[in-house]
């Protein structure tokens, strides 16, 4: 499994990242057993990184990846743990006071002394200026205690990352989550990039499935996607399955093109699931990717490129 460079922090992230929302079983419910054996098998194939919150399935992701990775039974430093703060399934707070608790509460369900990086969770949701002035330096003064070793961002409109970027002083943010902007039907996220390497921080791109869009079996129910984009993710990948290819690999394999963005994290809830990501980046590396399926679901895409869907609240 490739390995890039996060940022300045030093880490190096495997291009795949498990993301562990499937864990709290918010694509549908996962068996303890399925988890650890879905952990061990990405972690044996190479697969480094983990990403969790406190809001994914109400705190179960994180004690189900808690227990996942101690099961691994491997030093420490072969892993690197992400997760969030400010974002709960009772709602948003992203004081200094409930970050700073939040922290302890996720080492404790995590069971780990530390976590690599804590990110403020889905920003747009809350007052960008309190992330500003009151959330990013209560992170700083986490990652100054050791309990996270660096800290980031993330949200869904790309615009909550230029807006704090250009308020904080250089070098204060670590790193930047983006979701479902890198993915065959958006790739807005590619427009910030130089922006973002100008202001060095890492980038992680999330949901290259485009949350379930680019899958045989479809989205979730509660997917925030327009009928119209449900539909012409369903027609591409009708496309693919007629014609034997697979549009989660494509999906997958089209994110993973982009070096700069250091690891592409996906939602895997079984065994079958990580191999067959793990086997798309081998394939991706060892051959590139199916240009001609690329084209094909571009154009069956090509009327909904870039469409997103609203997320946080009205700034003042
Ligand atoms: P995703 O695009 O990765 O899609 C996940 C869905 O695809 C799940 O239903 C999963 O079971 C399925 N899937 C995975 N591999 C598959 C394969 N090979 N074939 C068919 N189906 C497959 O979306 P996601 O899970 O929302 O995003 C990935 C991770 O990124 C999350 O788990 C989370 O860790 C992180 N994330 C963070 C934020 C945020 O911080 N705001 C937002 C979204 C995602």
């Amino acid at each position: 499994m490739e390995l890039r460079e996060l940022g300045r922090t030093g880490l190096k992230l495997s291009s795949v990242g498990f993301g562990a929302s499937p864990l709290g079983n918010v694509f549908g419910s996962v068996s303890e057993e399925q988890a650890n054996a879905s952990v061990r098998i990405a972690f044996q194939s190479g697969i480094n990184f983990f990403d969790t919150s406190p809001y994914y399935g109400g705190t179960l992701s994180e004690k189900v990846l808690g227990k996942a990775l101690k099961a691994l039974n491997v030093p420490r430093s072969e892993y690197i743990v992400a997760t969030k703060c400010g974002r709960y399934k009772e709602g948003f707070d992203f004081s200094a006071e409930r970050v700073t608790r939040s922290v302890d509460e996720s080492l404790e369900r995590l069971q780990l002394d530390y976590v690599d990086i804590l990110q403020c969770h889905d920003i747009e949701f809350g007052s960008l200026d309190q992330i500003v002035n009151e959330t990013i330096p209560a992170l700083q003064k986490l990652k100054e205690a050791g309990k996270t070793r660096f800290i980031g961002i993330t949200g869904l409109p790309l615009e909550v990352f230029t807006y704090v970027l250009d308020r904080v002083p250089p070098g204060t943010l670590d790193v930047i989550l983006s979701y479902c902007h890198h993915s065959i039907n958006d790739s807005t996220l590619e427009d910030i990039v130089p922006y973002l390497k100008s202001k060095g921080v890492g980038i992680i791109s999330a949901s290259p499935l485009a949350m379930g869009l680019l899958t045989e079996a479809g989205p979730p129910e509660w997917h925030p996607a327009s009928p119209e984009l449900k539909s012409a993710c369903r027609a591409a990948a009708t496309y693919c399955k007629e014609n034997g290819k697979n549009v989660s690999k494509l999906a997958m394999q089209y994110s993973l093109l982009n070096k700069e963005i250091t690891s592409v994290l996906v939602g895997m809830r079984s065994v079958e699931q990580v191999e067959e990501n793990v086997a798309a980046a081998r394939e991706l590396a060892a051959s590139g990717i199916d240009e001609a399926a690329l084209s094909e679901v571009r154009t069956i895409l090509k009327p909904v490129k870039n469409q997103s869907w609203p997320s946080g609240i009205q700034q003042s």
